[in-house]
């Protein structure tokens, strides 16, 4: 999308405009947090879920937020607006800012940077959701604090550009022999069963807004669900698999390594759960 209007630190400007200091910690050394919210119909779908976590992301790396969070959806809807964006995502992001040089420990006194930018992109229309996406597993090699949204991406990138030359879509990742997360979503099977499984809460990986916002609507359809670890060989033998994101909301996983998953076509849960999410997503976007 060419000739956007992005926002950097109180000023709405041209793309090519807006620059950042070579000496933003940022850039330095991936000493940041961002978010990623969803827009449909013009909307924000789920924001206040994402402003908590940033808020949270920020206090465990002491980044002092640069504006109040209802300003920061201020600005949101103002790029919404500015952009006429009817349907994507709004990136934002925080770094801890720049000291003038480069030195690890936090800076004293220095003023996190603020950026935020649209992108266009087909959410409700996709088509991995009606057929369905084809994964690899590979070894997760990221950091031990996968709670914490930080821009320190570049193991998800390796693990995405891996999936690339295998010339499949994603790659979920695998760390004691479990899965972990994909690549930039929350990983979920259905068995044989009928159970929804996915990996419990804890700092091995992203507390997904779309996982929670899922997991409640599961809930209340009366699917079971256990929150537990699960291989990569009990995800071949599933009846489903399916990812969850901001960016993709639900889309369905018909192979993982080769093996077809069920009749290798989207399940029926991943399917209503997408279905039924759209739903509450559209009705509830502000
Ligand atoms: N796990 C990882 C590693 C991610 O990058 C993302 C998306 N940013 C998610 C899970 C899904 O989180 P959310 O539903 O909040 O977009």
């Amino acid at each position: 999308m060419m000739g956007r209007i992005v926002y950097l630190d109180g000023q709405y400007l041209k793309e090519d405009e807006a620059k950042v200091s070579i000496f933003d910690r940022g850039f330095l050394f991936g000493d940041a947090v961002y978010e990623v919210t969803a827009v449909i119909n013009g909307k924000l779908v789920d924001n206040e879920g994402h402003m908590i976590r940033l808020q949270r992301s920020c206090n465990e790396l002491q980044i002092a937020l640069p504006v109040p969070l209802a300003e920061i959806t201020n600005i949101q809807k103002e790029l919404i607006k500015k952009n006429a964006l009817n349907e994507g995502g709004i990136y934002l992001q925080i770094s801890r800012g720049s000291a003038g040089d480069r030195d690890f420990g936090y800076p004293a006194d220095v003023k996190p940077t603020l950026v935020l930018f649209t992108q266009a992109r087909e959410l409700l229309n996709s088509p991995k959701a009606t057929k369905g996406m084809k994964v690899i597993t590979t070894e997760d090699i990221r950091w031990k604090r996968r709670d914490i949204k930080t821009v320190g991406l570049l193991a998800p990138c390796m693990a995405k550009q891996a999936a690339i030359e295998k010339q499949v879509d994603d790659a979920w990742l695998i760390e004691d022999g479990y899965i972990t997360e994909g690549s930039s979503n929350n990983a979920y099977i259905v068995t044989q069963d009928g159970v929804l499984v996915t990996r419990p809460l804890s700092n091995d990986i992203l507390h997904g807004i779309t996982r929670k916002a899922l997991l409640e609507l599961a809930e209340k359809e009366a699917i079971k669900i256990e929150e537990r670890l699960f291989t990569a060989e009990e995800a071949y033998q599933a009846a489903e698999a399916f990812v969850s994101s901001a960016t993709t909301f639900v889309w369905p996983v018909v192979e993982i390594d080769g093996h077809t998953i069920g009749d290798g076509k989207p399940g029926n849960v991943a399917k209503k759960l997408r279905e039924i999410y759209i739903e509450l997503a559209t009705k509830t976007a502000e």
